[in-house]
C-alpha cells in the first residue's frame, strides 16, 4: 500500500499539470471500418454520427471544372480529380458501391445528423484553384447552415490561412503540418495544432504550450492502444482515428486515477 501511494503520489501531479476533459473522438474518413462502409463515404458519415463520434473527418478536391468531390487521394481508381471534369470523376465508384460523393452530397447527408464536419482540404496544383476551392468551400457550407458545425484542416499553409481569413469569425481551423511550433499557429489565428502521432511524442511539450496558448490539440492518425493511451494521458483534445469505437472504449475506461485528476483539474478552472 505504501509502495502504490507513493506511486500515486508521484503520478498525479503529473497528470494534473496536463489534466483536461477526456478527449473527443473524430473518426478519420468517416467510420469506414463499420460495415457497407468505406473511406470519405456518405455512409462513413452517417455510421460516425451512429456511434455518437464527435466529429467526422473528410477529404475534399476540385475538379478542373470546379465541382467539389470527397476523396483522400488525388487520383480515384486512375482518374486524377484535379485533371478531370466532374461528370467523368463522378462515373467511379468507392470500394462499398458508392459514387465518390460530392461535398453538396455530403453536406445534404449531414444536415440531419449530430456529428462535426472537420474538412480537409488537400493541397491543390496551383494556389489560385486552392484559394477557389476554400471560397466554394466556404459558401456551400454556408448554404447548408454548417458553419457552427465545421472545422477545417489542411496541410497547405495558404489553404491554412485563408480559412482563418475568409470563414466566420470563431470558425476553427487547425494546421496538419508539423512545421509551425504553437506560438506560430496562435500568431496566425489558428484554433490549434493537428499534428501526427510520432511527432506528438517527439514534442509532447507542444501540449502544454498549446493549452497555455488557448489552443487545442488534435492527434492522427491513432488507432492502437499504446497511442491511445498516450493521447489521454497527455490531455489530448481531439484524437482522429480508424478505430473510432476502441478509443471511445478506452476513454469511458480510463484509470481512475485519472479521473480523479480530471475532476480536481476542472474545479480549479
Ligand atoms: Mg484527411
Amino acid at each position: 500500500m505504501k509502495n502504490r501511494n507513493i506511486i500515486l503520489a508521484l503520478v498525479i501531479p503529473a497528470v494534473l499539470s496536463c489534466a483536461a476533459a477526456a478527449p473527443k473522438v473524430i473518426a478519420h474518413r468517416g467510420y469506414w471500418d463499420a460495415p457497407g462502409s468505406a473511406e470519405n463515404s456518405i455512409r462513413s458519415l452517417v455510421k460516425a454520427d451512429s456511434i455518437g463520434c464527435y466529429g467526422s473527418e473528410f477529404d475534399v478536391w476540385m475538379t478542373k471544372d470546379g465541382q467539389l468531390v470527397i476523396h483522400h487521394d488525388a487520383a480515384i481508381n486512375g482518374v486524377s480529380i484535379e485533371g478531370n471534369t466532374a461528370d467523368v470523376v463522378r462515373r467511379e465508384k468507392l470500394p462499398n458501391g458508392e459514387t465518390i460523393p460530392t461535398l453538396d452530397e455530403y453536406l445534404r447527408a449531414a444536415q440531419p445528423l449530430n456529428i462535426r464536419l472537420v474538412l480537409e482540404m488537400k493541397p491543390h496544383d496551383s494556389r489560385s484553384r486552392e484559394f477557389a476551392a476554400v471560397k466554394k468551400v466556404l459558401e456551400l457550407v454556408k448554404q447548408y447552415g454548417l458553419e457552427e458545425r465545421t472545422d477545417y484542416i489542411s496541410f497547405s499553409p495558404e489553404a491554412f490561412r485563408n480559412f482563418i481569413n475568409l470563414a466566420p469569425k470563431g470558425t476553427k481551423v487547425y494546421y496538419l503540418c508539423k512545421d509551425y511550433i504553437p506560438a506560430q499557429i496562435s500568431f496566425m489565428g489558428g484554433a490549434g495544432i493537428d499534428y501526427e502521432m510520432n511527432n506528438m511524442r517527439k514534442h509532447a511539450e507542444w501540449i502544454e504550450q498549446c493549452h497555455d496558448l488557448g489552443l487545442e490539440v488534435n492527434i492522427w492518425t491513432v488507432s492502437d492502444p499504446d497511442n491511445i493511451s498516450w493521447c489521454i494521458d497527455h490531455g489530448a483534445d481531439y484524437i482522429t482515428t480508424n478505430a473510432p469505437e476502441l478509443v471511445q472504449k478506452m476513454i469511458v475506461n480510463r484509470p481512475s486515477d485519472q479521473l480523479a485528476a480530471e475532476e480536481e483539474a476542472a474545479r480549479k478552472e
